[in-house]
């Protein structure tokens, strides 16, 4: 059995101090590749440099709580050109924190779903509170745009929305928690085709676990609690979204 951690920032305290346990750790969970989002510019490099280690693959982009930050493009598709680039992520819009403006948030976005339109790379996708202007930009794509709605945890009409604009939903923590109704209605409806295991570590907690513990790891619990939410076992889990995610990033 083999699991992949498709959204993880290994670049974040307190995974970043000690690497070299936390992929072990993850390697004896079956977690054998995991992909690290970047956040801002400064994360550019510091994404790079976690790619050295065997299994660890990344995304590019500009976070919509960064994107006052000056995005060129030109930068943008000159870091794409670097070793184990899988995504451009993670991107999106967040209308949650209300300092963000919008119309610079959908400008950014779009600036980078036009970079991976053209370079045929998928995207992930980072959305709070936003689904409706989000689900616009991607509908005028005609379903040009591939990739990953990240930290799904949303009910089975809007995981429908994205399914038919050709996107993919990661499921992480939110699966562990007995009290998170709507992920566990989604779990159990959206094919499992369309499905990508992830942490979001260290963003999100599990059932009995603090953000801050969690790790890439942790993609086995999230594999177990998807496996009893749909009535299936773990190989099936396994082996399908791990397919998925290969075939979405190319692993
Ligand atoms: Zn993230």
């Amino acid at each position: 059995m083999r699991l992949v951690d498709t959204h993880c920032h290994l670049t974040f305290g307190p995974m970043s101090d000690h690497l070299r346990p936390v992929l072990d750790r993850a390697r004896k969970a079956n977690v054998d590749r995991i992909i690290v989002p970047s956040y801002d510019l400064d994360s550019w490099n510091q994404v790079e440099h976690v790619t050295e280690f065997e299994g660890v693959f990344c995304a590019y982009g500009l976070h919509p709580w960064v994107a006052d930050q000056p995005l060129s493009r030109a930068d943008l598709e000159r870091v794409l050109e670097r070793d184990k680039v899988v995504a451009i992520g993670e991107i999106g819009l967040d209308y949650k924190i209300p300092k963000y403006d919008r119309r610079r948030q959908k400008e950014v976005l779009r600036t980078q779903l036009d970079v991976a339109v053209e370079k045929g790379l998928p995207v992930i996708l980072h959305c709070r509170g936003a689904f409706d202007d989000l689900l616009d930009v991607l509908a005028s794509y005609n379903g040009d745009v591939k990739g990953v709605l990240h930290a799904f945890s949303r009910g089975p009409q809007l995981a429908q929305r994205f399914i038919d604009q050709g996107l993919s939903l990661g499921f992480g923590g939110a699966i562990t928690r007995p009290g998170a109704i709507r992920c566990h209605e989604s779990a159990k409806v959206v094919p499992l085709d369309r499905i990508v295991l992830e942490t979001d570590a260290p963003s999100i907690g599990l059932d009995g676990v603090e953000p801050a513990d969690v790790e890439p790891k942790h993609v086995l619990d999230i594999a177990e609690s998807l496996a009893s939410a749909r009535d299936t076992d773990m190989v099936d889990i396994a082996q399908t979204t791990t397919c998925n995610a290969e075939k979405i990033f190319g692993l």
